[in-house]
């Protein structure tokens, strides 16, 4: 029995994200762990890395920039996916900071992302974000419009489109909501499917996940005060 570190932690998260995959017969190459480090201080994220982990997630471009530009200096292969609704006017900052804006969701967005990759010279790793659930507190693009913002946002970013990703429904048994995305990830040719949480990573994996994002059972429970 190892003790309740959060080194150990992450090692009984890659050991059951392995037995996922050998059960669903994919390659454990092929998903990756994606820690959501929101609402803990950056010598939680220093503590993680130190334990091999390098990919982390945030959802507000405030705290990462609080966060993340000092531990880049000490860690070069740190690498900062930004998971939350994404504020036009934070675009600008989300491209400076990142290098992957999981959350790419509405029209507008993509005009000001466009815009701040034109300024900066830099465009991150782009994932569209499908609210798979349909519902209205929610962002991400609805179902039936995914295929047509996804079109749209290869014609506009091309390769840098790299994936989709969603946050089921918290009432419904998720297995569904991953088979969609997956799928909608092969129809567009799109090689990232980022979805799964703390409750279901399994269960993502199952469905072909090939980023899950799990910050509670790594980090503890998020105080937000
Ligand atoms: C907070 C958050 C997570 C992590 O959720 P846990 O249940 O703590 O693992 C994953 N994805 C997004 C988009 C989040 O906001």
């Amino acid at each position: 029995m190892s003790d309740d570190t959060l080194s150990s932690r992450i090692g009984l998260i890659r050991a059951r994200m392995e037995q996922a995959c050998m059960l669903a017969g994919r390659p454990s190459e092929r998903v990756k762990l994606v820690a959501v480090s929101k609402f803990h201080p950056a010598a939680a994220v220093e503590e993680a890395l130190k334990a091999g982990q390098n990919i982390f997630g945030e959802n507000r471009v405030q705290e990462a920039k609080e966060k993340f530009p000092a531990l880049r200096e000490h860690w070069p292969d740190l690498r900062l996916h930004l998971i939350g609704s994404l504020q036009t006017n934070k675009a600008l900052e989300a491209c400076r900071l990142a290098d992957v804006i999981e959350s790419v969701d509405r029209p507008g967005l993509v005009d000001a992302l466009s815009r701040a990759a034109d300024r900066l010279g830099r465009l991150p790793d782009l994932f569209v974000q499908v609210n798979t659930g349909d519902e209205p507190q929610k962002s991400g693009v609805p179902r039936y419009e995914a295929d047509d913002f996804i079109i749209r946002c290869k014609e506009r970013f091309g390769g840098s489109l790299k994936g989709v990703m969603c946050i089921p429904p918290e009432d419904q048994d998720p297995t569904a909501h991953f088979a969609f995305l997956a799928r909608l990830a092969h129809e567009h040719e799109l090689i990232d499917c980022s979805m799964g949480m703390s409750a279901d990573f399994e269960t993502a994996i199952m469905q072909g996940a090939t980023l899950v994002r799990v910050g509670t059972a790594i980090f503890g429970n998020r105080s937000k005060a």
